[in-house]
């Protein structure tokens, strides 16, 4: 069955009526279906549609990076620290989807000028409290491009976005129209290649509206002024253990938090919690790391494009 009918157009090359439907998926009483362009090997799911920042507000984190300072954990982040070792003093560089701002903070304290943009308004103040950066701005992504007076940057980075927008080509073209010719700009976006790709609920609607390829990246950055300088693939352990813990997951500790709250005293609950903790932190790492170990070292044997693309642009 397929539960929301093909698109006429291609959001991408604008191809009318070439789609292959790959999958149904309903989440939240909503239904989606997946289709591939053929021309363009652009995947998305309709309705094609963000579901709005109210939508990710539920959902993050956040009461967790409102009392914890957010750290760099991400590899894009990095990478791009690791590049700016060389002189990037003066440099202006903007970070669309900077989320909480831990990696605009550290180009900061290397002598860059750093602008950011999250639709998330509750990231984006905690990135004011904890970093004290001041070009950041949560609103919707072209709303900020449209009515935000910006400088033309060095190095604009894009990280983790393009899956979620419902228009990556009107994206790629804010972001030509705001570098410097000699700029450079960075993407990541998971791999849809990569293997256990069914297990991760993140990437799947209203969350991720679109999945790419090297083969769809080329050719949505060809037809927005972008050539593409390389892609690798990053994260891949680290993604392929969210698969197997998706698929082990017992809700062991949850449920023994919540049956301990009958317990006799407060400390022997938090004592019997917190083993319970360190038992699920062990059972991560044993149910899910030994496949997802073996998995990662077959696929890197067998070329496997496990992971995220990491993307690196100038223009063409
Ligand atoms: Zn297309």
């Amino acid at each position: 069955m397929v539960f929301d009918p093909s698109p006429s157009e291609c959001p991408i090359c604008g191809t009318q009526n070439k789609f292959t439907f790959l999958q149904d998926f309903s989440r939240e009483e909503r239904t989606f279906s997946l289709y591939e362009c053929n021309v363009c090997a652009f995947q998305f799911w309709q309705p094609f549609q963000s579901p709005g920042a109210t939508w990710y507000e539920t959902r993050g984190n956040n009461k967790i990076q409102e009392i914890l300072k957010p750290t760099i954990t991400r590899e894009y982040h990095k990478r791009i620290l690791d590049l700016a070792q060389k002189d990037w003093k003066g440099k202006k560089i903007l970070d669309v989807g900077c989320g909480t701002g831990e990696f605009l903070a550290e180009l900061q304290k290397k002598g860059c000028e750093v602008w950011g943009i999250d639709f998330d308004p509750i990231a984006i103040r905690v990135g004011r409290k904890h970093f004290l950066l001041k070009n950041l701005y949560a609103m919707p992504i072209n709303k900020f491009f449209e009515a935000t007076p910006l400088p033309i940057f060095d190095c604009i980075t894009c990280f983790e976005v393009i899956e979620h927008v419902d228009n990556p080509k009107q994206l790629l073209l804010n972001l030509v129209a705001h570098i410097k010719p000699a700029g450079k700009i960075f993407l990541s976006t998971p791999s849809r290649e990569r293997m256990g790709a069914h297990l991760n609920g993140w990437d799947y609607p209203p969350n991720h509206l679109s999945r790419w390829n090297e083969k769809a990246i080329m050719n949505v950055c060809k037809l927005s002024g972008l050539k593409v300088l390389s892609i690798t693939y990053i994260e891949q352990f680290r993604i392929l253990l969210e698969s197997m813990n998706a698929k082990f997951h017992t809700g062991l500790v949850r449920r023994g938090a919540n049956s301990s709250q009958g317990s006799p005293s407060l400390n022997s609950r938090r004592i019997k919690t917190r083993i319970l903790y360190v038992l699920g932190t062990i059972k991560v790492y044993i149910l899910g790391g030994i496949p997802a170990f073996c998995l990662w070292i077959y696929g890197m044997r067998r070329g496997k494009k496990n992971g995220g693309m990491f993307i690196e642009l100038a223009l063409e």
